[in-house]
C-alpha cells in the first residue's frame, strides 16, 4: 500500500447539515478514496451514499481529539463521478444558495448511477483449482474460495487491492472467474451472430430443409458482416429459435456485442445534405473570432452574444464549439427546456457526430447511463441538455454556451435553487473556459453586467437569410366589444382575417396561449362553486379531454363532475380558455385545417414534443397552438403568422419580472414568423396596447425597452440593482407559520448589518395557500450582496421549527 493514500475523507451526505462529515478511511478502501467518488457511510444507524469532497493525509486539526472518527463503509465508484471543478462548484453553490452541501451534490448527479461495487463475481471450476500467479491473485482466489459469490465491494473490502478490476480481468481471461461484475454495467449487450467459416453452399446444405434457416444464412452472406440476432430475425421475419438451431448445427457462431443505444429518437429533423457550408457575415465572423481567441488562450472570458431571432447566433456558437473541440477542449451547450433539445441535437450531431452526448431527464435509464458514461470517459466531448447538463463530468472544458440565457427555466425551483446561467459563469471561471450567454432579449442581469464590464458584449446586427422582420399588428381587445372575464380568449376579427389570408397562401401559423388545459375555471353558474383545490386555495383547471379537474400548483386531480357537487344543479360552465379550448375554437372557425397542440401535457404523450414538432416541420400540421414552449428556439421556415391571444396574461402577475417576461415572450414569438423567404406578421391581442413592453416588442425597440425597464428596477430597488433573497415559511398551522416569519423578521431587523438591507414584509406570499400549507414571506434586498449574505448566514436558523425556503435570486415569487 503506497503512503500517498488518504487517511481521512470528508463526505457530503444527503442530510440537512451545512458541512461534509469526516470519516476514517478503512485500509482496504484507501486506493479508491479519491475526491469525487461516491462513498457509503453511516450517520447514526442510517447507511447513506454521498460523495467524497476532500481527502486528508492525517486527522484534520479542526476536529477535536475527543471525537472518534468512524470509518466509512465502502466506496461506490471505481472512478470519480464529479470532476475537481464540479466539486469546487458544489462548494460555491452550497455557500451562495445556502443549501446543505450534501443536497447540492446529490442534485448534481443522475439519481440512478449504478454503483461499481454491487456486481458479483464467483470462481469457475477452473478457478477453484487455479494456482495464483501473483500475491494479488492469491488474495482474490482465497477470498472467493472462502466465501463463494461476492460483490466487488465485499471483495475490495476484504483484499484491499489497488487495481482490483485489472486482477479480476486477468482471472476472467483465464476462465477462472465468471459474473456480471466483469461487464461494465452502463453498456448493454446484445446477442449477435456470424457465419462460421466454410462456403455458402456447405452452410445451405447443412441447414437442411428449413426455408427460414436458409434465408438467415443468405442474409448474413449477402451482408458480409455479423448482425445482431434482432436484426436478422426482423429482416427475414423469423423467431430467434431458428437462429439458435443454426448455432447448434455449427453453421452460425453466436457472440455478444456492445450495443450503443441510438439517440435518434431524441433528435428532430432530417439530416440535411448540406452542400457548401454557410459563409458567415462579417458581424458573425467578428463574434466568432473573439470567442476562438479566448478558447485558444485558455482563460476565463464571459460573453453576451446578442442578436435578434434568426440573426445566426446558433451558427456562431456551434462554430465556436468546433473550435473548442479542435483545441482539444470540451463543450457544454445548455438550452432552457428539454423541448428545445431535439432540434439543436440534430444540428450538433451533424457537426460533431459521436462526440455529442445528450443528457436530460427525458432519456431512458439505459440511455442516460450510456451518455453520462461516454461523457465521463471522455468519448463524448460536446454535452447538450437543460440546466442539469451543466454538471456533466467533462474535463478540459473550453466553452459553455447558455442559449436563451434570459429564460427563467434556468432557475431550479426546488433546493438547491440554483440558476444554471449564473453557475455557468462560475464553472467557466474555475475551468478557465469561455462562457457565452446567448439571447435576443438579454436578462436585465446580463445587461447590467455589460454596463459593469463583467461581460463582453458581442452583437449580431443583421437578420440572416432573406427573412425580414415581421410586421407587428396590434389588436386592442377593448375595442372588440367582447366580454372581459379574466382569462377569456378571443379570436378578434383582425386575427381571423390574417389567419384566413395565411391559410389561403398555404403557409403555417403559431398561436400562443399561456395556459394549458381547457379552461382555468369550471364554474357553477347557480352557486358560484369554482372547484378550488382545498390545499392550494385556487380553482382547478378543467382538462376536458382527460375529463378531470387538475390543480396546476400541486397536481391533485378530481374527475369531472356531471353536476355541481355543492348545489346539485347542472350548471357547470367553463370560464376562460387554455390551449385545449383555443384548439376547439379554432376548429370551429376553420374546420378541416390540421392543428396540433404543444404544451407541458404533450410531454406525456407518445412521441412527446419531438413528434409534434416533426409533424409541424413536415407541414402535416398547419397550425400549432401552445404555451411559451412554442415561442422558443424553433425554426420553421413555413411559418409566416404568429399571434399571441392575450398578451396581458403575464403583465398582471405580482412579480417584478412580469413585464420583462411579457416583452421576452412577445419578441420571441415575433421572431418565429417569417424566417423563410417571406416576410411574416405577428398579431398581438391585448387590453393594454400602450404598455411599454408591448410597444417595444411591436416595434422591435430593444434599447427602448431596456432603458424603461432598467429605470423601473433602479427606482424601486429591484434586481439587478440589488441582490434579492426570498425567505418563505410554510406550515399547515397558520399561526405557527405567521409567528415564525415574524420572529425571523425581528431577528433580521436587530442585526447590525440591517441598515444596508431593505426588508419587505412579513406578508402572505402571492400564493398564500399551497399544497395544504399557509405561506408567508419576507423579501430582503441589498445593493451590497455580500452584506446580505453575511447577515442571512448569521440570522437564518439552521434547523427552523417551521419549514423555511431560502431562495437566493428568486425568479418566481409564488
Ligand atoms: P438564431 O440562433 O440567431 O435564431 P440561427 O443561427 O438559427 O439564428 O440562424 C437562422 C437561420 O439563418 C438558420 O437557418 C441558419 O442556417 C441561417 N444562417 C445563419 N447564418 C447565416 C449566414 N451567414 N448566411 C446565410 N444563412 C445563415
Ligand atoms: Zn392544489
Amino acid at each position: 500500500m503506497s503512503s500517498d493514500h488518504a487517511a481521512f475523507v470528508d463526505i457530503a451526505l444527503p442530510v440537512p447539515l451545512p458541512n461534509a462529515l469526516t470519516y476514517q478511511v478503512p485500509i482496504a478502501w484507501a486506493p479508491l478514496a479519491k475526491p469525487g467518488a461516491r462513498a457509503r457511510a453511516r450517520i447514526g444507524k442510517r447507511l447513506l451514499t454521498g460523495v467524497i469532497i476532500r481527502i486528508h493525509d492525517s486527522r484534520p486539526e479542526r476536529i477535536s481529539e475527543e471525537i472518534t472518527l468512524r470509518p466509512f463503509e465502502e466506496i461506490v465508484d471505481r472512478e470519480p463521478v464529479l470532476t475537481p471543478d464540479l466539486l469546487e462548484l458544489a462548494e460555491f453553490m452550497a455557500d451562495y444558495y445556502m443549501t446543505p452541501i450534501g443536497e447540492v451534490i446529490r442534485s448534481m448527479l443522475p439519481s440512478d448511477l449504478p454503483p461499481w461495487g454491487d456486481r458479483r463475481v464467483r470462481l469457475t471450476d477452473a478457478g477453484a483449482l487455479a494456482m495464483p500467479r501473483s500475491a494479488e491473485e492469491r488474495l482474490v482466489l482465497e477470498a472467493l474460495r472462502e466465501t463463494g459469490r461476492m460483490t466487488l465491494a465485499e471483495l475490495q473490502g476484504k483484499v484491499g487491492i489497488e487495481d482490483l478490476d485489472a486482477v479480476l480481468a486477468d482471472l476472467a481471461e483465464g476462465g477462472k472467474l465468471s459474473g456480471e461484475a466483469l461487464k461494465p454495467r452502463s453498456t448493454r449487450y446484445v446477442s449477435a451472430v456470424e457465419l462460421a467459416p466454410g462456403g455458402l453452399a456447405t452452410h445451405l446444405a447443412a441447414a437442411g430443409r428449413s426455408a427460414q434457416g436458409k434465408a438467415a444464412i443468405e442474409y448474413l452472406h449477402a451482408m458480409g458482416r455479423p448482425a445482431t440476432t434482432a436484426e436478422v430475425a426482423a429482416a427475414i421475419g423469423c423467431t430467434p429459435a431458428v437462429l439458435r438451431r443454426l448455432v447448434s448445427l455449427g453453421i452460425l457462431r453466436q457472440f455478444t456485442q456492445v450495443e450503443r443505444l441510438s439517440m435518434d429518437r431524441h433528435m428532430f429533423g432530417m439530416r440535411d445534405e448540406r452542400g457548401e457550408p454557410l459563409v458567415l457575415r462579417p458581424d458573425q465572423n467578428q463574434a466568432l473570432d473573439a470567442l476562438v481567441r479566448v478558447i485558444q488562450r485558455k482563460e476565463f472570458s464571459p460573453f453576451l452574444l446578442q442578436g435578434m431571432t434568426g440573426s445566426g447566433k446558433t451558427e456562431v456558437y456551434l462554430r465556436a464549439a468546433q473550435a473548442a473541440l479542435d483545441a482539444g477542449r470540451a463543450v457544454v451547450l445548455l438550452v432552457p427546456e428539454i423541448a428545445l433539445v431535439p432540434a439543436l441535437a440534430r444540428e450538433a450531431e451533424q457537426r460533431f457526430g459521436d462526440q455529442l452526448a445528450i443528457l436530460h431527464s427525458g432519456l431512458g435509464t439505459g440511455e442516460r447511463h450510456q451518455e453520462w458514461e461516454r461523457v465521463r470517459r471522455g468519448e463524448a466531448r460536446v454535452v447538450l441538455g437543460p440546466r442539469s447538463a451543466l454538471f456533466a463530468p467533462v474535463t478540459d472544458l473550453g466553452l459553455i454556451v447558455v442559449d436563451e440565457e434570459q429564460d427563467s427555466a434556468y432557475k431550479q425551483e426546488v433546493d438547491p435553487r440554483y440558476n444554471a446561467r449564473d453557475l455557468a459563469l462560475v464553472r467557466g471561471r474555475d475551468a478557465a473556459a469561455a462562457v457565452l450567454l446567448v439571447s435576443a432579449t438579454p436578462s436585465m442581469e446580463s445587461r447590467y453586467n455589460i454596463e459593469k464590464n463583467k461581460l463582453e458584449h458581442v452583437r449580431l446586427t443583421v437578420r440572416a437569410g432573406q427573412g425580414s422582420l415581421p410586421e407587428g399588428i396590434l389588436v386592442d381587445l377593448k375595442e372588440e366589444g367582447l366580454s372581459r372575464r379574466p382569462g377569456e380568449v378571443h379570436f378578434s376579427e383582425r386575427l381571423k382575417y390574417e389567419i384566413g389570408v395565411n391559410l389561403e397562401a398555404g403557409e403555417q401559423i403559431i398561436l400562443l396561449r399561456n395556459r394549458r388545459g381547457y379552461s382555468p375555471i369550471l364554474l357553477c353558474r347557480a352557486c358560484g362553486e369554482d372547484h378550488r383545490c382545498p390545499d392550494c386555495g385556487l380553482p382547478r383547471t378543467f382538462h376536458r379531454r382527460e375529463r378531470k379537474l387538475l390543480c396546476h400548483y400541486c397536481g391533485s386531480t378530481i374527475s369531472l363532475p356531471s353536476r355541481c357537487q355543492t348545489c346539485k344543479e347542472e350548471a357547470l360552465e367553463p370560464v376562460g380558455s387554455g390551449t385545449e379550448r383555443v384548439e376547439e375554437t379554432f376548429k370551429e372557425l376553420f374546420p378541416e385545417v390540421p392543428v396540433d397542440v404543444l404544451d407541458r401535457d404533450t410531454l406525456r404523450k407518445p412521441g412527446g414534443p419531438a413528434a409534434v414538432l416533426e409533424r409541424f416541420a413536415r407541414g402535416d400540421v398547419r397550425v400549432l397552438i401552445g404555451t411559451q414552449m412554442v415561442s422558443k428556439g424553433h425554426h420553421f421556415p413555413g411559418v409566416s403568422l404568429t399571434a399571441v391571444l392575450a398578451a396581458d396574461a403575464y403583465l398582471g402577475f405580482p412579480d417584478f419580472r412580469a413585464v420583462e417576461r411579457t416583452y421576452n415572450l412577445l419578441t420571441q414569438l415575433a421572431g418565429r414568423a417569417g424566417r423563410g423567404d417571406r416576410p411574416g406578421r405577428v398579431v398581438i391581442q391585448t387590453y393594454h396596447p400602450d404598455h411599454y413592453a408591448i410597444q417595444a416588442a411591436l416595434h422591435q425597440d430593444d434599447e427602448g425597452f431596456a432603458q424603461e425597464e432598467m429605470r423601473f428596477r433602479r427606482v424601486f430597488h429591484y434586481p439587478p440593482y440589488t441582490r434579492m433573497v426570498q425567505l418563505l415559511m410554510r406550515d399547515k398551522d397558520r399561526e405557527k407559520a405567521w409567528g415564525a416569519i415574524r420572529e425571523l423578521a425581528a431577528d433580521l431587523a436587530a442585526h447590525p448589518l440591517s441598515r444596508q438591507v431593505r426588508i419587505t414584509g412579513p406578508a402572505p406570499a402571492p400564493l398564500e395557500r399551497l399544497r395544504n400549507e399557509w405561506r408567508f414571506q419576507l423579501l430582503v434586498r441589498s445593493a451590497a450582496g455580500k452584506d446580505l449574505h453575511r447577515m442571512l448566514r448569521d440570522v437564518v436558523p439552521q434547523n427552523p421549527a417551521v419549514a423555511l425556503v431560502v431562495d437566493v435570486d428568486p425568479q418566481q415569487l409564488l
